[in-house]
């Protein structure tokens, strides 16, 4: 989790400071990505919200995202050609990804080893402006699972 204590985190004042007008739908896909925190997509944003919301459209979501994104409230994440991830927490932080489940976790990296980047660099001529780590994986849930499995299927021919 974070490395700093968390704020109490209010929609209201969140788009204020924004300079976002609280609709009602935009107040409500905040409160939920903030009682619900989780690298969510549109789509699931959508499919989750919905019941409570019946008036909520797809387009409403990717619309008050785009905004939330373009103002700084949410940080977008893209991972290869897999939908975007929208992230509460925009400080400095990296991403462990689960390549069977698709959870992200967040890691907070003191300090990242900038020497080859800083190589890299000069090799490429690239101006870097942002650094986003991301381990890929099993989460330990994904990994007891397949652990379990692979003992199973061992057992199952030593019986047979
Ligand atoms: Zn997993
Ligand atoms: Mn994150």
């Amino acid at each position: 989790m974070s490395c700093k204590e968390e704020d109490h985190l209010y929609p209201l004042e969140i788009l204020q400071q924004a300079g976002l007008r609280p609709t009602t739908q935009r107040v409500a896909i905040l409160q939920f990505m903030i009682d619900e925190k989780r690298h969510w997509t549109a789509d699931e944003l959508f499919h989750q919200m919905r019941g409570s919301l019946p008036t909520l459209s797809l387009a409403t979501v990717y619309n008050t995202l785009k905004a939330f994104v373009e103002s700084g409230v949410l940080k977008e994440l893209t991972f290869g050609d897999a939908a975007s991830r929208f992230d509460l927490n925009v400080s400095p932080h990296h991403h462990m990804v689960c390549d069977q489940c698709g959870k992200l976790q967040d890691i907070y990296l003191e300090e990242v080893p900038v020497d080859w980047i800083q190589e890299a660099e000069k090799d490429h001529q690239f101006y870097t402006k942002d650094i986003q780590i991301e381990l890929h994986g099993l989460c330990q849930q994904c990994f007891q699972l397949q652990v379990a499995d692979s003992s199973k299927r061992t057992l199952g021919t030593t019986e047979a």
